[in-house]
């Protein structure tokens, strides 16, 4: 039986690894749930799957869930205790589901204990993919992807050398402002960003990819998980959200992962490597979708594509000014203070004005994380 620990058991991740894991009662057993301040969702969670440990990271309202859960399970509170949960508790598994940078800390410390990372956090990765690339390798821990894409190209590089591969093809929705021109992107108000055409999501998600961040980060993840030159990753539009990336070959095989948009599988895949279990998911079926389209994304439309490629040119901490300023514009975005054509504007002002240092170590990117955010609260 594998014990997992949940970083975000609230969020659209932790809610769908949840839901995988309440299908093998037999494989899995919940160690401990963290979540930011959604305690009223945390409550029938540890009724049903009794972890030992929770946290809430809001010390307030993780005072409040300690009286009204009485003595069910240890409840921990704050940044602290987000560390102490990952440093200390007795798991194999590590999930993390969290939304932004503030996954990284607890992230680290299970990385230090050899544990599997089950990542769906990209941003841990992009602020910190050198180091944590780094880190896996010298404590012998596993990282397993949880994005879809990345999942697909982790299944599609099973039994084959890492070095007969030509190029990785990330494959994007294009979002709903696909077939929008560029100069309506001004106009687009919050409810249209936030209605993807195939994806049920979180909003930050949702909005990175309705401005295609949301694969700038993942080209800047696959960079870092996979070893690989930005060179040899290419992003391609694929509407139906079918094929959920390839891997092309050296001899011009391409190889690719199908499935239905559903989180549950590459969770499940990421939970049970490197096994396959039987499970009663909805199954693809091709003759339903009949045709499978495909082509080059508008780099000059959707600016912050671009804007990745040139943040790994530049490497050391140009990928966290890249995301820290991207996570506050979108928030600027999301309450209305900003248009939506403002975000890739936003990101460059901040890579032109914060300093990039090289190899950072965490203080370092911490620091930069920090000063990026304050200046970017200031610009309009
Ligand atoms: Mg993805």
């Amino acid at each position: 039986m594998k014990k997992v620990l949940i970083l975000g058991s609230t969020g659209s991740i932790g809610i769908n690894t949840l839901n995988v894991i309440r299908n093998f009662p037999e494989e899995f057993k919940i160690t401990a749930l963290t979540i930011n301040t959604k305690i009223d969702l945390l409550e029938p969670q540890i009724n049903e799957f009794n972890p030992e440990t929770v946290v809430v990271k809001d010390e307030r309202l993780g005072l409040e869930l300690r009286k009204r859960i009485s003595n069910k399970c240890q409840v921990l509170t704050g940044e602290q205790g987000l560390i102490e949960a990952a440093s200390s508790l007795d798991y194999d598994i590590f999930v993390g589901a969290m939304v932004g940078f503030s996954g990284l800390a607890p992230a680290l410390e299970a990385i230090k204990r050899g544990k599997i990372i089950a990542l769906a956090n990209k941003e841990t990765l992009v602020v910190a993919g050198e180091l944590i690339t780094k880190m896996c390798k010298a404590y012998n821990a596993r990282l397993i992807p949880i994005d879809s894409e990345h999942s697909a190209i982790y299944q599609c590089l099973e039994g084959e050398n890492k070095n007969s591969v030509e190029k990785l093809i990330l494959t994007a929705s294009g979002g709903p402002f696909l077939n929008k021109k560029k100069s309506a992107l001004s106009a687009v108000t919050v409810k249209e960003a936030l209605s993807h055409p195939n994806w049920k999501m979180g909003n930050k998600i949702t909005i990175d990819s309705a401005s295609m961040m949301n694969k700038g980060l993942e080209i800047i993840e696959a960079h870092w998980l996979f070893e690989i030159e930005k060179d040899k990753i290419e992003v391609v539009i694929h509407p139906q959200s079918i094929v959920h990336s390839m891997v092309q070959f050296f001899d011009g095989s391409i190889k690719a992962q199908l499935g239905l948009p559903d989180m549950k599988l590459p969770i499940q895949y990421a939970l049970t490597y490197p096994s396959r279990l039987a499970n009663n998911y909805e199954r693809t079926s091709l003759p339903k979708i009949g045709s499978l389209t495909f082509f080059s994304p508008d780099m000059e439309k959707f600016e912050c594509l671009e804007i990745a490629y040139k943040v790994l040119d530049e490497g050391g901490t140009a990928p966290c000014v890249l995301n820290a300023a991207n996570e506050v514009a979108v928030d600027k975005f999301l309450k209305g203070k900003i248009k939506f054509s403002s975000i890739p504007n936003l990101i460059n002002t901040a890579l032109d004005k914060i300093e990039n240092h090289k190899s950072p170590d965490v203080e370092t990117i911490f620091e930069c994380d920090k000063k990026t955010r304050e200046l970017v609260l200031t610009l309009g």
